[in-house]
């Protein structure tokens, strides 16, 4: 996400991955409205409703929903940063990557926030290697077995893979790795 550029990162959180409703199959649940993180959903005259200014499409909604009656308008955020890592990576097609994951102060909220919120994880280390979607999958296991659960699934109600499964899909690496460790003496 850090390296693609501001008219892109603003349309994946906006007119690319906010959702849609569709009214015919919309039940009036209120599964989508009790779920979102960011309280972006109301109901208003029978139709439930955005509210653009706050939604970021992280695509909670859509996973949640019973009917399958609100989806992100292309995909959700979470889609759209792994199809934005493809891009920015296969400028480097060819060369050796390295990629590292840094699981220091673990926090509960994005960067894009302005304050990060509680520390969910004590730190971990340094995670180092070639695989986009090892490393993440690696570093999204590591913090749940230290804490003994599934920790993001514990602050929003979705599926923390889909973004490592289409960058799996999109030829970034697999979800399996091999860890190795290495202790660096002071
Ligand atoms: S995409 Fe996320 S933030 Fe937007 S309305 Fe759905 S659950 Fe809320
Ligand atoms: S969860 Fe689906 S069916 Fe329920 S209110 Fe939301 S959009 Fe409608």
């Amino acid at each position: 996400m850090g390296c693609i550029g501001m008219r892109t990162k603003e349309k994946i959180h906006t007119s690319l991955s906010q959702p849609v409703v569709d009214d015919e199959k919309c039940t009036q649940c209120l599964v989508c409205v009790e779920k979102c993180p960011l309280h972006a959903l109301t109901l208003v005259d029978k139709t439930i409703s955005v509210a653009r200014d706050v939604c970021f499409g992280c695509g909670t909604c859509g996973e949640v929903c019973p009917e399958g009656a609100i989806a992100a308008a292309v995909a959700n955020v979470r889609e759209l940063i792994a199809e934005a890592a493809s891009v920015v990576l296969g400028q480097f097609t060819g060369k050796p990557i390295l990629l590292i994951s840094v699981l220091l102060d673990i926090m509960e909220l994005c960067d894009c926030f302005g304050l990060p919120g509680k520390r969910i994880a004590d730190d971990i280390g340094y995670l180092v290697a070639n695989s986009p979607v090892a490393i993440d999958k690696a570093s999204l296991d590591l913090v749940d077995q230290q804490q003994g659960r599934s920790v993001l699934r514990s602050f929003y109600p979705m599926n923390p893979l889909v973004q490592l499964e289409v960058g799996k899909h999109l030829g970034l690496g697999d979800l399996e790795y091999e860890l190795a460790k290495i202790e660096i003496q002071p």
